[in-house]
């Protein structure tokens, strides 16, 4: 722990993971290691890490961390106030100047330590966000780590491959197109994949040349501080990075207002994308959002014959708190039935336990809230809904009585008036409905406010690429076949406006400038 062990006073505590290899990223593989020794990683969780150091806040309020599994305080927080916000705004303002100017070469550097320290403390992580927000160890270790390594290693790579001066065109010598870092960036992100979220923010901001203040999610700090600490042992510059904790109405509120930051990218629900982008439109800024989903998966009757199992899984994924699982799932006629059962099944067969345990299990949701939120919208699709309950429902899965543990649950007979077709339930739900022909499946399809991921399920391959077309998306999945790395994730209407990951990822913290009267025969600088 460079630099760490001085400032950190209080402890929460790791299991001894071993250290996993996540070289493999989203390999899928689930980890075998051991869990003999508990230790306690000595960490004050009360800290922010300001211009270089583990600070005290200097104003605000604690909160506890809530292990989801068992419902007890897994650490506690400080949640920052507007002197905090402004003296971490200060520090990355202080830092651009010179982070901003420094060459392609030293930011590439930097970046390959710190793909190199987290891997290698990536059994911290994993420990870390199985305790905050409830992914079980296994799937924490492989996917939610996994995600990390993944994306800084596709930063890595568009950063190599990218020009930050250009020509504009052949045959223009004295043009040039210069991309420039925005400025100070505040980086917002939820609770459900962090690293994920934290990665695709933190690794762009730095490739391009932006200094940065981080609020990570209230209710998963704990991976974030790790990844701070990661960032100081590979030698990020004072400043340059800055991690403040804090909820919404506080430093959120404080960071999206802020005169001093240029740009707010923001991860999380429509309804703060929506806050968020009213409150920055007085200081003009940038304002980068990725926001909910209700992605469709059109099985088509000549899908695969593990189609719809695969839907259920991934839909069921990280217990449903995926902005792009697929849960509307949406059936030609002739299979329907077949699907339904299957679906059932799957549902049936889906183990839910405790997040510390070994298994290919899914874990709790992450809080109360969320909890009360699923238990509300299953309720509304039983009574008021009317739709058919064919797996799971109301109630916790037996046995699981302490945490916030929901069952597996399948409605079917749906039609897009239903509060469950139209609302991110953010659970493990999911809602089936029949369609009889193409035009009905994709106008269900694009019936609705978001526009995140589309899936399609079909052996016709230009049918597939005709709806790739249409859907009003921006991401379509087929034929369970994953986009590669470097392309841009992001959603259109209320899915946000954003685009993160690759080059796509690396232009959202970069400003244009045109530059008239160039000198094409002064040598290039290393930009
Ligand atoms: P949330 O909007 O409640 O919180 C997200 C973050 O925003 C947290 O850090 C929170 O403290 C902060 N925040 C909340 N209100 C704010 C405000 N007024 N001003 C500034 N910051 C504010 O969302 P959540 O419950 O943490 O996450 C779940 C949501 O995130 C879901 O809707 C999900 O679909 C979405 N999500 C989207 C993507 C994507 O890439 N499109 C990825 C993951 C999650």
């Amino acid at each position: 722990m460079a630099g760490g062990v001085a400032f950190f006073q209080y402890g929460f505590i790791f299991t001894n993971l071993g250290l996993p290899d996540v070289r493999d990223d989203l390999a899928g593989r689930l980890l075998n290691f051991s869990r003999q020794a508990r230790i306690q990683i000595p960490m004050n969780t009360r800290q922010f890490y300001i211009d270089g150091a583990w600070v005290n806040p200097l104003a605000g309020t604690e909160l506890d961390v809530i292990n989801p599994s068992n419902e007890t305080v897994c650490a506690t927080i400080s949640l920052g106030g507007e002197a905090d916000t402004q003296a971490a705004v200060e520090a990355a303002r202080r830092a651009f100047d010179s982070w901003s100017e420094s060459s392609k070469s030293q930011r590439l550097e930097l970046m390959n330590r710190i793909l190199e320290v987290y891997v290698s403390r990536s059994g911290e992580i994993a420990e870390a966000i199985s305790q905050e927000m409830g992914a079980p160890v296994d799937m924490a270790a492989s996917s939610q780590v996994g995600t990390g390594s993944y994306h800084i290693k596709a930063f890595i790579r568009a950063l190599e491959a990218f020009e930050f001066e250009r020509e504009l065109r052949p045959n223009t010598p004295n043009d040039r197109i210069l991309y420039q870092p925005i400025g100070v960036c505040g980086l917002i992100t939820p609770w459900n994949w962090p690293m994920n979220q934290i990665a695709l923010k933190v690794m762009p901001a730095l490739a391009s040349g932006c200094t940065m203040v981080l609020k990570p999610s209230e209710l998963s700090p704990l991976s974030a501080m790790v990844f701070a600490d990661i960032l100081h042992e590979a030698g990020v510059p004072a400043g340059v990075f800055n991690l403040l904790n804090g909820d919404g109405a506080g430093v959120g509120t404080a960071l999206s207002g802020h005169r001093d930051v240029a740009m707010i990218s923001f991860t999380g629900s429509s309804r703060a994308g929506i806050a968020i982008s009213k409150n920055a439109a007085d200081g003009l800024k940038r304002v980068s959002l990725e926001l909910g989903g209700k992605g469709a998966n059109i099985v088509f009757a000549d899908a695969a014959a593990e189609a719809v199992r695969d839907g259920v899984a991934r839909c069921f994924n990280n217990t449903g708190q995926s902005c792009n699982a697929p849960t509307r799932m949406l059936v030609e006629r002739s299979r329907y039935d077949e699907a339904v059962a299957q679906a059932k099944e799957q549902a049936d067969n889906t183990a839910v336990d405790l997040a510390e345990k070994h298994g290919s299990h899914i874990g709790p949701l992450v809080s109360q809230m969320q909890y009360d939120k699923v238990q509300a919208l299953i309720e509304r699709g039983i009574s008021d809904d009317g739709a058919r309950l064919v797996a799971g429902g109301l109630g916790k899965p037996e046995g699981l009585e302490t945490g916030y543990f929901v069952r597996p649950t399948v409605f079917a007979d749906c039609n897009n008036d239903m509060a469950i077709m139209r609302e991110e339930i953010f659970g493990p739900v999911l809602s089936m409905m029949p369609f009889d022909t193409e035009e009905e499946a994709i106008a269900i399809a694009n019936d609705t406010d978001y526009g995140l991921t589309n899936y399609v399920q079909t052996g016709d391959a230009a049918r597939a690429n005709r709806l790739a077309r249409r859907l009003r998306s921006g991401m379509v999945d087929m034929n369970g076949q994953a986009r590669s790395s470097g392309a841009p994730f992001g959603g259109f209407k209320h899915s946000g406006n954003g685009r993160e990951g690759g080059v796509w990822g690396l232009e959202e913290f970069l400003e244009v400038k045109a530059v008239g009267g160039w000198s094409s025969e002064i040598p290039e600088d290393s930009h």
